[in-house]
């Protein structure tokens, strides 16, 4: 198949509607849930704010417009590479310099739904993503590994979404192993339903916070709170999730989008 012919039948497909678009975004306003961080670890962002710059009226007759006051770890989005020390030497590491080829790319989702319901802390394992690649076949070079744990399920509510007690939160996540194993099999990103990319229990790991100390200190992306994982098959959908091309950036809120098989 020619390229030209592989691209025109995508667009018949998704004219047909065969292909359907799956939305992945959670919706971005001032109920947001956001990561919370204890005073003695660091700063937290802040709550979206919606200004209203007019409204149809004497400040602006004929149409209407807001700004943004918002933090760029916000809602759904994307983690550069230069959110982590690890990654902040990488000349392609921002969000205007990392190339737009790894903005579309082909997806591998990993179901951990069950095991989440069981237990909150759930961590997956290598020999958890090795028996997926067993049943579904290897995770490609270049592809995305998503989580599927359902916990977007939790996402209207910071606090069940955050899921805190006096130890700390409760979410699921990888251990830095399977995280090392996914970018041994060339990974460019790595993506789950939770507030962050790690699980709850990651600040007690080693390293601290392994997706994000090791997929950064590769030069890999971050997805987090994504939705609607539960929609995408375990191989075979496409993922479309680019950040705002802020100059210097760590990271954006992303529309993210999957193209899937009807
Ligand atoms: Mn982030």
């Amino acid at each position: 198949m020619t390229a030209t012919s592989a691209l025109s039948n995508i667009a018949s497909a998704l004219l047909s509607g065969q292909i359907t678009v799956v939305d992945l975004s959670a919706p971005l306003g001032p109920e947001t849930p956001l990561i919370y961080l204890p005073p003695q670890i660091g700063k937290n962002t802040p709550p979206v704010k919606v200004h209203s710059i007019s409204h149809y009226d004497q400040d602006g007759p004929f149409w209407s417009w807001n700004w943004l006051e918002l933090g760029e770890h916000s809602g759904t989005h994307f983690d550069a590479p230069v959110h982590w020390i690890t990654g902040k030497d990488y000349a392609d590491g921002t969000t205007d310099t990392i190339p737009v080829k790894n903005f579309v790319a082909p997806v591998n989702v990993i179901d951990i739904s069950q095991e989440t319901a069981a237990n909150h802390d759930f961590l997956l394992t290598p020999d958890h993503v090795k028996a997926w690649e067993a049943r579904h076949g290897r995770i490609e070079p270049g592809s995305w590994v998503l989580l599927r744990s359902d916990w977007y399920k939790r996402n209207g509510s910071t606090e069940t979404f955050l899921n805190a007690d006096e130890n700390g939160p409760h979410s699921p996540g990888p251990t830095a192993e399977a995280i090392e194993y996914i970018i041994a099999q060339g990974a460019i990103g790595w993506g789950t339903e939770t507030v962050g990319t790690d699980a709850g229990s990651a600040g007690g790991m080693n390293p601290p916070f392994p997706a994000h100390n090791l997929m950064h200190k590769a030069n890999r992306y971050g997805l987090a709170s994504l939705v609607n994982l539960d929609k995408l098959p375990p191989k075979g959908a496409i993922l479309i999730a680019a950040p705002l091309k802020f100059v210097n950036g760590t990271g954006s809120p992303v529309r993210a989008l999957a193209l899937v098989p009807a």
